[in-house]
This record gives C-alpha cells, sequence and structure tokens, in this order.
C-alpha cells in the first residue's frame, strides 16, 4: 500500500509534493514524510498520523527545494510511529528513500548489516534496503548508485516501489519497481513520479507506465528507463484521460458518499457504447475477441479479494445460471500459495478496482505460467491487472479514492452481468426473449439507482437508530446472499461494528444463537424466487425479539408487518438485483459510520489499494 511522490525540475518540490500525498492519501495514512534537496543538502521531515500533521509541522520550516520525494506510509514492518515513518536516511546520511511494499527476506540482509557493525533507527524492512544498497555502493568502490541498487534489488524479494535521492546527484531521482505501482510524469523539462497518476494529473497527462524489474533514473529534463540487466528501455508514453474533478470530493463531505451518489452516471458510463437494447446487442470487444475461450471454457475460475470477491461470487451465480459454465471464485490469496489445479485455457477472471491487489496479480502470475486465459476486470485504467491480463473490461466508474468500495463494485457487477449476457447469447444457452428482458432491465438500474438514492435521508435516520450496537446480522439468499456479505464488510470497515453476512437460511446453523433485543438484523428481501422463504426467515428473527431492518421490493405488502424498520427499493429481475439492493447497505454503512465520527474515508487500519500480501 502507501502512497508516493517524486518531482524533480524548476518548481518548488513541497508543495507539489504535499498536494500528491493529500492525494494518494487513500492508500495509508498512518504517518508520512518527505525528503527535500537544495543545493545538494537533504532535509527529511516525517510525522506520525495524517498528512495534515505533516504540514503542520512544516509551516514556517525551510523546505526550499527543486527535488524531492513524499511517503504516506500504511505500516507493514513496525509500528506507525514517527521514527518508523519514511523517508529513511542510510548511514552516511547521503542516501533517502522511500519505499512501497515488503522485503521479505530483510531479517537476513539486517542480520548481515548488523554483523558489519550498522545501526537502525526504525524497525522498517525499507531502512534495511536502503543500507544495503549503500553496503554495496561503498564495497564496490564506490560505484554508481544505479549499480548497487541493481545488485542489491537482486538480492532481495518480495515487492517495491522505491525513490531514492542521493546528496552527491542534487537533480535525479532514482526509482525502481516490482509488485508495487509507478507512473511518471512527463512535463516540459520536470518530472512527476507517483503511485497512480491522481498527483500528476493537474500538470501533465502523459505518462509512463513503470513495469516490474525496471528501473528509471529521473532528472529535471532525462527519463532513462532500464531493466534489471542494464538495458535501456524506450518509455513508452501514454495519455491520461483522466480529469482533476473526478479525484475532488466536488461539495460533498466524503469522498465515499460523493462515489454513491455518482453510481447512476458510472453505471451508465459503464453500460454506454456496450449495451443496446434496442437494438439487442452487447457489445465488448475483449469478449468478442476472445469469444470461442469463453464459451467453450469447461470452467471459469474468478480470483478476487474483498469487495471484489463479493462482486465474484454474484456472478458465479449469473454466469452459471445464464451460461451454465461451473465457476469457483477464490480469495486470490489462498489461491497464490495453495496448489490450484489450473490447465492450459482455464479461463479466469481477475477482478480489482485498483488493478494493482498484490495477491491478485501473483495468483495471476501463476495462472497464467499455467497456461490460463486471463481475463481482467479493474477500474484503474492501465494497472498492472489490466496490463498482465490476455483480455479485459474496464469498468469505468473513475477514480475510487474513499477506502470502503462503492462505485467500483456496482460497475464490477455491471461488466460481469453484461459479460455473462453475451457469452450465454452466443452460447445459445439462453432465450431470446430472457436475454433482451435482461438487457432492458440493465438500461434502467441508472435511473433505479437514482430514484434509490432520493430516499437517502431515510436511511440516515435508520442508521441513527442503531448507531450504537456493537453487532449486526446481515441476510439474504440467493443473488442477494453476496449482498448481505458485502453489506457486513462495509459496515465493519466503516464504523467499526461487528457485522457478519450469512445466507438467510444457513442463519439457523449458529448464528440465530446471537439474536436477541439488541440484535438489529438486515434482511436483503426483495420480491424473488426467495421471498416466502426469507419472509419465514424474518418470522424466526423476530420470534427472537431481534430487531429487523429490511430492504424490500415496492408495493411489497408483507415484510412491512415484519420490519421495525423497511427500505424499498424499485423491482428489478433478481439476476441483477444486487446492484440496487447494494446501495441502501453502501448508505447505511456510511451514515452510522459518520453518525459515530468516523472519517469514513480513512477508517484505521485500512487501505485502498492492498498492494501488499
Ligand atoms: N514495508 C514498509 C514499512 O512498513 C513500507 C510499507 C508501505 O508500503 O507503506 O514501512
Amino acid at each position: 500500500m502507501c502512497g508516493i511522490v517524486g518531482y524533480t525540475g524548476p518548481r518548488q518540490a513541497y508543495p507539489v509534493i504535499l498536494k500528491g500525498l493529500k492525494r494518494l492519501e487513500y492508500r495509508g495514512y498512518d504517518s508520512s514524510g518527505v525528503a527535500l534537496m537544495n543545493g545538494g543538502k537533504l532535509k527529511v521531515f516525517k510525522k506520525k498520523g495524517k498528512v495534515a500533521e505533516l504540514e503542520e509541522l512544516l509551516i514556517g520550516k525551510d523546505v526550499e527545494a527543486n527535488i524531492g520525494i513524499g511517503h504516506t506510509r500504511w505500516a507493514t514492518h513496525g509500528e506507525p510511529s514517527d521514527r518508523n515513518a519514511h523517508p529513511h536516511s542510510s548511514a552516511s546520511g547521503r542516501l533517502a528513500i522511500i519505499h512501497n511494499g515488503i522485503i521479505e527476506n530483510y531479517a537476513q540482509i539486517k542480520k548481515e548489516l548488523l554483523n558489519k557493525g550498522y545501526t537502525f533507527t526504525s524497525d522498517t524492512d525499507t531502512e534495511v534496503l536502503l543500507n544495503f544498497i549503500e553496503d554495496i555502493q561503498k564495497n564496490n568502490n564506490n560505484g554508481s548508485l544505479e549499480e548497487a541498487l541493481r545488485i542489491a534489488l537482486k538480492r532481495v524479494s518480495g515487492a517495491y516501489c522505491i525513490l531514492l535521492v542521493d546528496q552527491n546527484d542534487p537533480h535525479t531521482i532514482i526509482a525502481a519497481r516490482k509488485g508495487s505501482p509507478l507512473v511518471i510524469g512527463i512535463g516540459k523539462g520536470e518530472h512527476f513520479l507517483a503511485s497512480d497518476a491522481s498527483p500528476i494529473i493537474e500538470y501533465t497527462k502523459e505518462v509512463v507506465y513503470v513495469n516490474d524489474y525496471e528501473l528509471a533514473i529521473v532528472k529535471p529534463d532525462e527519463l532513462i528507463l532500464k531493466n534489471i540487466g542494464n538495458e535501456t528501455i524506450t518509455p513508452y508514453i501514454t495519455k491520461l484521460d483522466m480529469e482533476l474533478a473526478a479525484i475532488e470530493k466536488g461539495g460533498y463531505d466524503h469522498f465515499m458518499i460523493k462515489e454513491i451518489f455518482e453510481q447512476p452516471s458510472t453505471i451508465y458510463d459503464c453500460l454506454r457504447g456496450r449495451l443496446d437494447a434496442a437494438a439487442g446487442t452487447i457489445t465488448m470487444s475483449g469478449v468478442e475477441e476472445n469469444i470461442e475461450q469463453l464459451k467453450n471454457a469447461s470452467r471459469i475460475m474468478i480470483i478476487a479479494c474483498g469487495t471484489s470477491w463479493h462482486a465474484g461470487l454474484v456472478a458465479e451465480y449469473i454466469i452459471e445460471e445464464l451460461c451454465r459454465i461451473p465457476v469457483e471464485v477464490e480469495y486470490a490469496s489462498e489461491f497464490r500459495y495453495r496448489n490450484p489445479i489450473v490447465n492450459k485455457g482455464d479461463v479466469i477472471i481477475a477482478i480489482s478496482q485498483s488493478g494493482e491487489t498484490a495477491d491478485t496479480l501473483v495468483a495471476l502470475e501463476k495462472a497464467k505460467e499455467n497456461g490460463a486465459f486471463i481475463f481482467g476486470i479493474v477500474n484503474a485504467v492501465g494497472s498492472s491487472i489490466a496490463r498482465i491480463s490476455h483480455a479485459g473490461a474496464y469498468t469505468h466508474a473513475g477514480p475510487e479514492i474513499g477506502v470502503a468500495s462503492t462505485k467500483a463494485f456496482t460497475g464490477q457487477l455491471t461488466v460481469l452481468s453484461m459479460m455473462a449476457l453475451k457469452i450465454a447469447k452466443e452460447k445459445g444457452s439462453i432465450s431470446n426473449e430472457r436475454y433482451l428482458g435482461l438487457l432492458n432491465e440493465l438500461q434502467d438500474i441508472p435511473e433505479k439507482v437514482e430514484s434509490i438514492l432520493k430516499n437517502a435521508e431515510d436511511i440516515r435516520k435508520i442508521a441513527e437508530h442503531y448507531k450504537d450496537a456493537s453487532d449486526f446480522l446481515f441476510l439474504g439468499r440467493g443473488y442477494n446472499f453476496p449482498v448481505a456479505l458485502e453489506g457486513a464488510l462495509k459496515l465493519k470497515e466503516i464504523s467499526y461494528i461487528h457485522a457478519e453476512g450469512y445466507p438467510a437460511a444457513e442463519m439457523k446453523h449458529g448464528p440465530i444463537a446471537l439474536v436477541d433485543e439488541t440484535l438489529p438484523v438486515v434482511f436483503i428481501a426483495t420480491k424473488d424466487l426467495y421471498h416466502e422463504k426469507i419472509v419465514s426467515n424474518m418470522q424466526e428473527i423476530k420470534a427472537r425479539k431481534g430487531k429487523i431492518i429490511s430492504i424490500i421490493t415496492e408495493g411489497d405488502d408483507v415484510t412491512p408487518g415484519l420490519s421495525d424498520h423497511y427500505f424499498e427499493i424499485p423491482p428489478a429481475d433478481e439476476l441483477i438485483a444486487p446492484i440496487l439492493t447494494v446501495i441502501p447497505l453502501q448508505l447505511l454503512s456510511y451514515y452510522v459510520g459518520t453518525a459515530k465520527g468516523i472519517d469514513v474515508d480513512k477508517p484505521r487500519n485500512l487501505a485502498k489499494s492492498v498492494t501488499v500480501e
């Protein structure tokens, strides 16, 4: 995780870096710091807490510099503290480093350095890497830093994106990446470096995405890209198509609520140019170009983490129903370490908002080596997963900054639904009538989401009522079972209330023991195949005095009588209903979190883009 920014050029580096760190804060926010270099003199400032605290610390300090690096941390090695914050300085004080990732064999290297008499001022793996680089350079007759870095990186295992500055080379930033993202923005006589494009966008739209095992030597008017074998690579320049407004709050109190309210337009953007209900067509080039592979797959594996994994579970139900292809959904972290059976030609769908999720990325590399066909569903354009996939589809939800994923999830469900429909149509496993019916249903989704959001205030009142509960249960059946999991996850993430999601019927095999008059139970009880069954489950909770909050279909006259509170949503085909039923649950968690005074955009211990395993 963590956010990295660097600048070298004619501007004052500190304001560029500070602004960049604020934009990257979603990636980690337990501490932050900057190293600024002026006339070959390094100044390092760092502080536990959010970037605002670093900013406060630096008021009145000498921050004059035209080159600098900055970091906002998500601790992996060593508690969040001033001394563990980045940048770290080398033993000689000549070098400074920032790092995103984990050096897995740091303990071994640290032991070697301790034996040589090195001492450490932090508990981080990063400081070990820095001194290792400096030690190699020293023993290499004080050869080039670049060469020392290359030698060091060949010895280390793990993931990194690092930026290095050296007092002896006062205009250069050296960067390297493996497994953690790095984008370089190309300006006129200046360069910007960052973990994603958001700190760069207001200065330039021309960027280079650095690949794994690449090193960049960045000066104001020169960018040299090399691989770890010291061969020069021609940088491939991409044009960003992101607007600055998309990464700002636009009048909302939090990114999370802004992103919830953006969903009618993000879902519309996801459908736009793809779905044409009147013509009965879905255009998805990644699916079309690989249709034989997809429709003839003997099974599909979906690999994801967190919220994306929940989207995968919904997709399992949809794909099996419409395409009649067996689907397995797996956590990337499990997949990568067990010995899964992946055969040549197997289809793997990878789902990730950031496209940088470390576990998913490694799982895919492993599957790719075994000959699997990788289809990536990601939100961040140009991200690592998008690049290693054979084909894919973007969710087009725009930058998602709030740590709790909302619009990316509904984007994923929209893409997965279109994909399943397209495969089913090509395969002939769906009737024309059902196909056209679902196309029309999908087309109406943005409008229905809009009508749900109009009643957000009703959810705020419900949230106010239950904000002091210590536990919540979320129950759903069928397509809405993964939505129950997602509702529970959202609430945990941003309100710190313990919550569990369960299939409504399975609740009898354990969680029912928790039910008493203090337990709020959220039922996703829309009108579908399972409606009567879920009504029975509601009766069971009511009989034990649990408090019932239900998400129901407009016009349902049975469930309101069983509920302490209910929220109505427009009718929809059960297959795509999850895109609607999740919205009130996102709102519920947002309003509970804010009613408790929690900074919902930066909940404790979490980070947006999980680039460490
Ligand atoms: N492993 C490093 C640390 O704990 C970097 C973590 C990060 O990516 O923020 O300091």
